[in-house]
């Protein structure tokens, strides 16, 4: 099924690793500087108005919707200046919430595999989230790694897909995508010609008016064994 197949593309959030955690973890960690640094602000706002703020600010600038630290960074700078606070002391919030928000923990299948593959595909990481790959425990796992804010553009928009091509050198019809996401990661992928795995973990339900991935998997070690009895 996957013998023309080259180039591997991942997702990263709740594919290669767990992002609830990560993200609440790291929200909990800036409001706690928050509360030390700029106190006059969390003592106006919870941390949920802060997500209600940025969230608003998301719908109101689809310029920048894609890129979730500068929606990030521009919320906060908005909120902190109205306390009197300087717009370094956003970039300084930003900072911390990046760098708690790069302490992720892959699933525990997912190195090793990665490191199978890369022995015959080249493999890049295309992402909607906000994880710097290199401060991350795969930071040695790809040949290449795209960011949305990085492109221009989130999935499903197609530009991420084909970025990931031209810069490996791969066309299209010779890409696998593997994502959790039937939206993001499936439709758009398997729309440009691309082989498509659907990574579910929890044993959800496909989308019933969608078309199913090529294959489906709940681990990545499943997936090497398929390519493996491919090649
Ligand atoms: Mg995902």
């Amino acid at each position: 099924m996957f013998r023309h197949v080259r180039l591997i593309c991942f997702d990263l959030d709740e594919t290669l690793w767990p992002c609830q955690p990560v993200i609440q973890a790291a929200e909990a960690e800036c409001y706690a500087w928050l509360a030390r640094f700029a106190p006059r602000l969390t003592a106006r706002h919870s941390a949920q108005d802060l997500r209600d703020h940025r969230l608003a600010l998301s719908r109101a600038r689809p310029d920048i919707a894609h890129d979730l630290g500068e929606l990030r960074l521009r919320s906060l700078t908005e909120l902190l200046v109205a306390e009197g606070y300087e717009p370094d002391v956003a970039h300084r919030a930003s900072a911390v919430f990046s760098a708690a928000r790069n302490r992720v923990t892959p699933y525990a299948e997912v190195v090793e595999a990665l490191q199978v593959l890369r022995r015959n595909y080249a493999l890049i990481a295309v992402t909607n989230g906000n994880a710097q790959i290199k401060h991350t425990p795969l930071r040695d796992c790809f040949d290449h790694s795209l960011t949305a804010a990085e492109i221009g553009a989130a999935k499903p928009d197609p530009a991420m897909f084909h970025a990931a091509s031209t810069r490996s050198g791969v066309p299209l019809d010779a890409c696998l995508h593997v994502g959790d996401d039937p939206l993001r990661d499936i439709k758009p992928a398997r729309r440009l010609g691309m082989s498509t795995v659907w990574v579910n973990r929890d044993d959800r339900a496909w989308p019933a008016t969608l078309q199913p991935a090529d294959l489906q998997v709940s681990a990545i070690d499943q997936l090497v064994r398929v390519l493996t009895a491919a090649r």
